[in-house]
């Protein structure tokens, strides 16, 4: 029964047990015994036919045995205990990935030709998705095999579904085998999904096609015998070369691009050269083009640029014998069997070193924005050594990815740990806004809930409702978290908007004057653009009312300009008299504190908290009167914050006072038993701000102590 997977097998090299092999066809075979397909067949030819596919790609062994058992614990009574029995852990951990991929189906269709980015989006987190289920490379290609196999016997299901498997075809199975690199079975299972999918193009397309082949394969017949004189003549060896049909669907896709001028494309057939070396394929291009006029916009060096998905070659068009027109193609074996076979192309089997694979040194793939996991990809099989190398074809770069569903089964992919907050606000930033609670898998669940794979997610809103501050301590994207703190910094600024507006109109009215007296001046002279932004001043406490008003009775009052944000002033200390000074490390003063300057000879003067335990003992006539230079300084306040140790918390505090726009001096952070103590220097415009702080602080999670030291 498996002479001819055995045939390929040898065909290919691939090391194989042959009594392993017969056990796995013998235990399919009566596993699926009276089963038959859609097309009367025995159901074993199906197993036989994928394992088949896959001997002829050159995987390995264990890929072929998976092959063969891929539909007995779905369809069948077998378990995967008894393959796991019968056929060891490994073969397990393949069928129980085909089983599981198998039980996922993308239900949505879409309009292929015109998804829009949200579409477009959705189809690819389901491939990622595919992939992450799958697991292992290997499942991916068995699954690819075993679609291959349907579509070509999909001509005796009812046309509903025909179109259905096609679509899915087109939309998940080809691009994931693109992807992949795999350019043979991308173009199988491609054109046979075209057949079936638009089946009326596809007609056209194939009468097309027939009407022009024949003169095109003449063209192509006269260039197969001139090419190998020509490139002999110029000492060129050359493997192989030979002529190729494009396929139905790209041709299809060139006409759309065409307005349907079949004339217009050049590469209904192509010829193929395969030379041994890279600098042969250059050799090549020149001497072509020394006897045939290229068209020089259809020279592509795909060598020194390829394709993302690794695809490397030359092509170049030009005019044939007799000004007809001829795509070529130049590669070496090496590229020829990996845009043929892609990533299965490093699976074959090294002669020189038993049950050991070549190593996956695939560099080329260039990374371009949406095929970034495609370089994850690579780089992730990039790791391969001789050992490791089952342990590497595991899909593991999803696997801090979770995939999960809304319940109208729209699939959106998050980091592991996102809560029902992070979904809600991937969704829409209203959604966020309004969540009021979730319900998974049809239950309502937790507000920090982690979602898992595959989870249903309905998000409940209300228009009332509000986020909490408390949701930035466990949403783990930065959207949702930018999202979180940009809802309150508006929210905040318009509460302080408001209430500057009424302090300072109030205020106005007082002295006899209104809001249009505050002109460009006033405002230039505070820093702001508008009157919002002075109201929002004044609705922070940043400044008074009295200081505008002040501003506008008497332009001359205050002779300094309000400092900007950005510039910070130096600390003056009157009394000192161009002394050096320096602030005593014992008290640390802040300004606004009472202070005593102490004078140490030769080192200026020391400035002290005039209630300093260190002052009171010592020589009082060592003392001098000093006091702060007002309006100019920013104070520096030491703080002491105890909480209990969690990961975030300093990440926390230093959100919130950035957030607020508070400069942090220095900052230090120690362990104690399961307590965190931190001891920060924070750096405010206004002593007033100080209790806000505090309670802003007293505010995070897990913090239970915050208080100003000394
Ligand atoms: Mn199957």
């Amino acid at each position: 029964m498996c002479k001819e997977i055995e045939r390929k097998l040898n065909q290919k090299k691939i090391a194989y047990d042959p009594n392993v092999l017969a056990k796995a066809c013998d235990f399919a075979g009566k596993a699926h015994e009276g089963q038959k397909r859609a097309t009367g067949d025995p159901y074993i030819a199906h197993p036989l036919a994928v394992a088949e596919i896959l001997a002829d790609m050159g995987m390995e062994f264990h890929t072929i045995i998976a092959a063969l058992l891929h539909d007995t614990v779905e369809d069948t009574s077998i378990s995967l205990d008894e393959i796991e029995k019968q056929f060891g852990k490994d073969i397990r951990s393949l069928v129980n990935g085909v089983t599981k991929l198998s039980e996922i189906e993308f239900s949505r269709q879409y309009q292929l030709e015109s998804l829009t980015e949200r579409q477009e989006m959705e189809v690819e987190n389901f491939r990622k998705f595919f992939l992450a289920i799958a697991e292992d490379l290997r499942v991916v290609l068995i699954k690819l095999a075993d679609r291959l196999h349907n579509l070509e016997t999909l001509g005796a299901k009812s046309p509903a579904s025909q179109k259905r498997v096609a679509q899915e075809t087109l939309e998940i199975y080809v691009p994931l085998a693109d992807r992949l690199g795999i350019g043979q079975l991308k173009v199988d299972l491609e054109d046979l999904a075209f057949r079936y999918f638009m089946p009326d193009e596809y007609q056209k397309v194939r009468l097309l096609v027939s009407e022009k082949i024949d003169d095109r394969k003449k063209n192509v017949n006269i260039l197969q015998k001139s090419i190998p004189r020509l490139l002999t003549k110029n000492q060129i060896k050359v493997i192989k070369i030979e002529g190729r049909a494009k396929h139905f669907y790209s041709i299809y896709k060139k006409l759309k691009k065409s307005d349907g001028d079949i004339d217009k494309i050049y590469d209904l057939m192509a010829i193929r050269i395969i030379v041994p070396e890279e600098s042969d394929c250059y050799k090549v291009l020149g001497v072509i083009h020394q006897q045939y006029k290229p068209l020089i916009y259809r020279i592509k060096d795909y060598i020194a640029v390829p394709k993302p998905n690794g695809y490397k070659s030359l092509h170049t068009t030009v005019f044939g014998l007799d000004g007809r027109i001829t795509e070529i193609q130049i590669r070496t074996p090496k590229m020829h069997d990996e845009a043929e076979m892609g990533i299965a192309a490093h699976w074959h089997y090294n002669q020189s070193k038993s049950k050991i694979f070549s190593v996956f040194t695939r560099s080329s793939y260039a990374p371009k924005n949406d095929l970034e996991w495609v370089k994850q990809l690579a780089e992730a099989q990039k790791g391969f050594n001789d050992k490791e190398l089952i342990e590497n074809l595991k899909i593991d770069f999803f696997h801090n990815r979770i995939f999960i569903f809304s319940p109208k089964g729209n699939i959106f992919n998050l980091p592991e740990g996102a809560t029902p907050i992070d979904f809600a606000y991937l969704v829409h930033t209203e959604i966020g806004n309004h969540y009021v609670g979730a319900k998974v898998n049809g239950k309502i669940v937790n507000l920090n809930y982690k979602l898992e794979n595959r989870d249903i997610v309905e998000i409940l809103t209300s228009p009332k409702a509000k986020p909490s501050r408390d949701w930035l301590n466990f949403v783990k994207t930065s959207g949702a978290s930018q999202n979180i703190r940009s809802w309150f910094r508006k929210e905040s600024r318009e509460d302080n908007l408001k209430s500057g507006e009424e302090t300072l109109v109030s205020k106005l009215k007082a002295v006899g004057l209104t809001l249009s007296d505050i002109d460009e001046r006033i405002l230039s002279f505070f820093n702001v653009k508008n009157t919002d932004d002075l109201f929002v001043l004044i609705g922070e406490g940043q400044i008074t009312s009295r200081q505008v008003t002040n501003r506008i009775l008497d332009p001359g009052t205050e002779k300094q300009k309000r400092p900007s944000k950005t510039k910070r002033t130096e600390l003056v200390i009157k009394g000192t008299e161009g002394m050096p000074y320096r602030l005593a490390k014992c008290c640390q003063p802040c300004y606004g504190d009472k202070i005593t300057g102490y004078v140490t000879q030769g080192q200026g003067i020391t400035v002290h908290r005039t209630n300093c335990a260190n002052i009171i003992r010592n020589n009082p006539n060592k003392l001098t009167e000093v006091s702060w230079q007002s309006g100019s300084a920013i104070y520096q306040i030491p703080i002491l914050v105890k909480a209990k140790n969690r990961i975030g918390l300093l990440k926390d505090i230093t959100y919130l006072l950035t957030d607020k726009k508070i400069n942090i001096g220095s900052i230090k952070s120690k362990h104690e038993g399961d307590m965190t103590v931190i001891e920060m220097l924070i750096e405010i415009e206004k002593m007033v701000l100080l209790p806000i702080v505090i309670n802003n602080l007293l505010g995070i999670k897990d913090v239970y102590e915050v208080k100003r030291l000394r």
